[in-house]
């Protein structure tokens, strides 16, 4: 019999490709596939999928909104569905956490949120450079992949991507440099030839590439600079954001406030496509129509969010939870880690991995766990990090099936 997947689907699917089950069904953290095998889920629909699949909690509001003949798609008509997620996100979210911000739906995906994001720093400051950082990731769309820090993405664009340098992410000497003096230098030095840029965008943890996680301190540097000299500081949380780190925003920790942020994959909680650009007020300075798109009012995606929010960040309660779930993660990785020599944990909170000597390697564990039946990503420049996103609703039980068949691929590929 032939594959449709083999004869008819583009060789540009990816990472996925390396999992031949065909998957029908959904549960919590785990995955069943036609032939009846059942697989730990640790990939999380690349991170949309915080709260597990079909989660009941949203599943129910979202099953009864759609039996109640109320609108589903409305651009950005005004709909309950989308009053009540904004009143959530402000009572929950925002007011909590002291942020002032105006909320603005760029479109369906992560790379919508990057371009209003961009887009918006350009007007307000009437400048056009952007700097992010190496090994970056922002999106497949030609401004966010403008500044994302990999040649062979940015090389598929097929013409120049300008308007944007990359700047050494936190790590990538090694923790030797701590501060921002030589980027203040140049800004300062009228004779530099560097051009002020409008913004510097960053991820706290770089998802893509390969689970960098910058210091809180580090974060701070870059919010002070960006503060002295004006220049728009946005915080991509499109992976990072939504709990995965251990607070809601993933830029809690460090104490900064961005100017603007990036949420996407686990807005919706359940896997349907919403993003948000969070801004302050006093950058809202859009003319009417100037960025739109057709999928900004996805109500069914409202609803659930707003279930998610309700349900897991009212109260304290979750992120306890999920606190307690980092560390037992982290405990996991320490041991993985430790048993291979030349491998070290990566990462932050929920989204964390274990970088070993090199792709093969690492390539070679994600294989050994799927057969096994956990189903494991890789990322980093050479795919040399295995990646772990379990979903931040996982039971300590699953979790700990899960590091145990990791621990033993590991165990059986570097033997
Ligand atoms: N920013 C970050 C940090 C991401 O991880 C991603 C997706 N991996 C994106 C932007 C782009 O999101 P999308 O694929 O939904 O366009």
């Amino acid at each position: 019999m032939t594959d449709i997947f083999e004869t008819l689907e583009s060789e540009v699917r990816g990472y996925c490709r390396s999992w031949p089950a065909v998957f029908t069904r959904g549960e919590g953290s785990s995955l069943t596939a036609e032939d009846g095998r059942t697989y730990l889920d640790f990939f999380s629909g690349a991170g949309a999928l915080n709260y597990g699949h079909n989660n009941p909690q949203l599943l129910q509001p979202l099953l009864e909104y759609l039996a109640s003949g109320a609108v589903v798609h409305s651009l950005d008509m005004k709909t309950p569905a989308k009053r009540k997620f904004l009143e959530t996100f402000q009572d929950v979210i925002l007011r909590p956490r002291n942020l002032d911000y105006k909320v603005m739906f760029p479109g369906p995906t992560g790379t919508n949120t990057v371009e209003a994001a961009l887009k918006l720093a350009r007007k307000v400051t009437g400048r056009q450079h952007i700097l992010s950082f190496t090994n970056a990731f922002h999106g497949m769309t030609l401004g966010s992949l403008s500044v994302t820090g990999n040649s062979m993405k940015r090389r598929g664009a097929g013409i120049p991507l300008t308007n944007s340098s990359k700047i050494p992410y936190d790590d990538y000497f090694s923790g030797e440099t701590t501060d921002f003096l030589w980027l203040e230098r140049v800004l300062e030095d009228s004779g530099s030839g560097v051009d002020k840029p409008a913004a510097i965008i960053v991820e706290t943890v770089q998802g893509e590439g390969g689970l960098n996680a910058a210091r809180a301190g580090w974060l701070r540097g870059l919010s002070e600079l960006c503060r002295k000299h004006e220049i728009l500081l946005i915080v991509d949380d499109v992976q990072a954001g939504c709990g995965r780190t251990g607070t809601f925003f993933s830029f809690e920790e460090a104490g900064i406030t961005p100017d603007i942020v990036c949420l996407s994959k686990s807005i919706s909680g359940f896997g349907l496509p919403m993003a948000l650009t969070l801004f302050r007020p006093e950058l809202d300075v859009w003319d009417a129509g100037e960025h739109n798109g057709t999928f900004r009012g996805h109500n069914p995606a409202f609803v659930t969010a707003t279930a998610a929010l309700e349900t897991y960040w009212r109260t304290g309660e979750f992120q306890q939870q999920v606190k307690a779930r980092i560390t037992q993660l982290h405990e996991g990785l320490e041991r993985i880690a430790a048993s291979v020599e030349g491998a070290s944990v990566r990462g932050r909170g929920m989204l964390a991995g274990v970088k070993f000597a090199d792709d093969q390697t690492a390539g070679r564990i994600a294989a050994e766990a799927y057969e096994n039946g956990l189903l494991v990503e890789t990322s980093g420049p050479e795919s040399e990090v295995v990646k772990l996103m379990p979903a931040l609703t996982i039971s300590a039980a699953d979790l700990d099936r899960g590091l145990d068949i990791l621990i033993e691929a590991t165990r059986v590929v570097t033997a």
